[in-house]
């Protein structure tokens, strides 16, 4: 192998390293730290990225990618290799924008945040977490300048995440879906609503977590691999492909939350499982962008986990768990976990809902860092979004712009917009999934899901991030991103419950 290939790898490899260490450490940050730990872990982890950021920009680095390039400009698209150093090359490109300090600053900025945020929510208190928001609006701008020739601020920050999206295109895409949902949403709310009260109940956090494992196990999650822990709020970390974790929340009231949170994670997690072995410890080893992530969260969610086929099995374990359930039918469940209900939070909210949280806060996020909207006016101007889009009025803080860790965990501006691309793809590709597999519906009935996970591996998973995402989506739909196939799922399924 070529030498300078063989030292851009090993040294990528400590850099990959360093960020993996990094992950554990908010991993455990968010599942087991003291609240006392909040500045040292700050510290530490503003450390890790200051060396990683370091290895990346160096000249040394620089060096190397610019000897392999030309190597790797002659090799076809699927050479692991030179799709390492294309990789290499646009991270390092990106990454040389930004100051060491920047990075550490903000780092360690976000770290603070976080415990701040753990302890202002409950309290409603938006006054306490207000001079941290302003630091990261700031940061963010500033994160933003780093980057000559963009169209809008944040489209600095999109890059990181959605590799190929702009504020622009997203808006465009939102805006063609807006109006195909929002007389959906109107038809469906206008209709006879559906009584989803058998889902409220007293239900043992721990019996929830055991049953939530029983489904994750079935769905393919290997627990030999990876652990369920508590957090407040749910997410997947990959610390390498043999160790990939999830965490999830309890609410004894309600177990949906607990239990679609953690197929949700489950989903993200299949996909970190299913990457390609021989780039563990590479760069290419991780899900490609947040839109193709998420599609693979919200496939297994909403497709399968809101399904006939999916309770077909579950339902009776279900009830066998929680006697409480032994007084309702399946068919009753299925129609209350699909309730459409106008809600005040984004990660509980229903299918047609969901995408009109992300706009509102992408809207709010773009306002924030073209500086059209203050900080000091967010709470007002997030209030009035969801009367005007969501038709609610928000009672407190914490179940408005307080309510999630976004904002409040890491850089302001340039995520959201990966949860609508992911709604929007999950259904491309179960519906080309589907076509290929026409009897994979008839294999949930008998808790058997291999099928579409080992579709979903040959065609997303094994590549991780060697392939950009629009060739990912073209390659396994033989289409470009595509609201069609969404809109049509949306229309057949709320048709159906609310007899539309
Ligand atoms: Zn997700």
């Amino acid at each position: 192998m070529n030498q300078a290939l063989v030292l851009l790898k090993e040294r990528l490899a400590m850099m990959t390293d360093l960020n993996l260490t990094s992950s554990i450490l908010n991993w455990d940050q968010t599942t087991m730290m003291p609240d006392g730990g909040s500045d040292s872990r700050g510290r530490q982890m503003a450390t890790l990225a200051k060396l990683s950021h370091s290895l990346l920009v160096s000249e040394e680095t620089g060096e190397l990618i610019r000897q392999i390039t030309p190597w790797a400009q002659t090799q076809p698209q699927e050479n692991m290799d030179a799709a390492f150093v294309h990789e290499a090359a646009r991270l390092r490109n990106l990454e040389v924008n930004v100051p060491s300090s920047l990075n550490s600053e903000m780092t360690e900025h976000y770290s603070r945040m976080y415990t701040a945020w753990t302890i202002a929510r409950p309290n409603d208190d938006f006054a306490a977490l207000k001079p941290l928001l302003v630091k990261s609006v700031e940061l963010s701008k500033k994160f933003s300048d780093c980057f000559k020739n963009m169209d809008h601020p944040m489209d600095a920050l999109i890059q990181y995440a959605d590799f190929g999206v702009t504020v622009k295109s997203a808006k465009q895409l939102f805006s063609e879906l807006r109006s195909q949902l929002v007389p959906l949403v109107k038809r469906v709310t206008s209709a006879n609503q559906i009584d989803s009260s058998c889902l409220q109940g007293d239900f043992d956090e721990t019996a929830q977590l055991e049953f939530c494992k029983t489904v994750a196990r079935q769905l393919g999650y290997d627990f030999n691999r990876g652990r369920l822990d508590l957090s407040a709020h749910p997410f997947m970390t990959r610390l390498s492909g043999n160790d990939v974790r999830i965490t999830t929340r309890a609410i004894r009231t309600d177990l949906t939350d607990c239990l679609f949170s953690v197929i949700h994670e489950v989903g993200h997690a299949l996909y970190e499982f299913g990457i390609n072995p021989v780039l563990d410890g590479n760069i290419l080893a991780g899900g490609v962008s947040s839109g193709v992530h998420e599609s693979q969260s919200r496939l297994w969610e909403n497709h399968v986990g809101r399904g006939k086929p999916f309770w077909d099995y579950f339902y009776p374990i279900l009830q066998k768990n929680f006697p409480h359930f032994e007084k309702f039918s399946q068919s009753h469940f299925i129609r209350a976990i699909n309730k459409v209900d106008p809600g005040f939070i984004r990660v509980d909210a229903d299918e047609l809902t969901y995408n009109l949280h992300v706009m509102i806060r992408f809207d709010l996020e773009c306002q924030l860092l073209e500086g059209t909207l203050s900080v000091r006016d967010l709470p007002d101007a997030w209030n009035a979004r969801y009367k005007s889009d969501l038709g609610i009025s928000v009672p407190n803080m914490k179940n408005g712009c307080l309510q999630d860790v976004h904002w409040f965990g890491g850089r302001l501006g340039g995520a959201f917009q990966g949860y609508t691309i992911g709604n929007i793809l999950s259904a491309q590709l179960y519906d080309t999934a589907h076509h290929i597999l026409p009897n994979m519906e008839q294999d949930f009935v008998i808790g058997d899901f291999s099928k579409l996970k080992a579709w979903l591996n040959t065609n997303i998973h094994q590549w991780g991030a060697s392939i950009s995402p629009d060739r990912l989506i073209k390659l396994s739909t033989h289409q470009d991103l595509s609201i069609h196939p969404y809109m049509t799922y949306l229309s057949e399924k709320y048709s159906s419950l609310y007899n539309l």
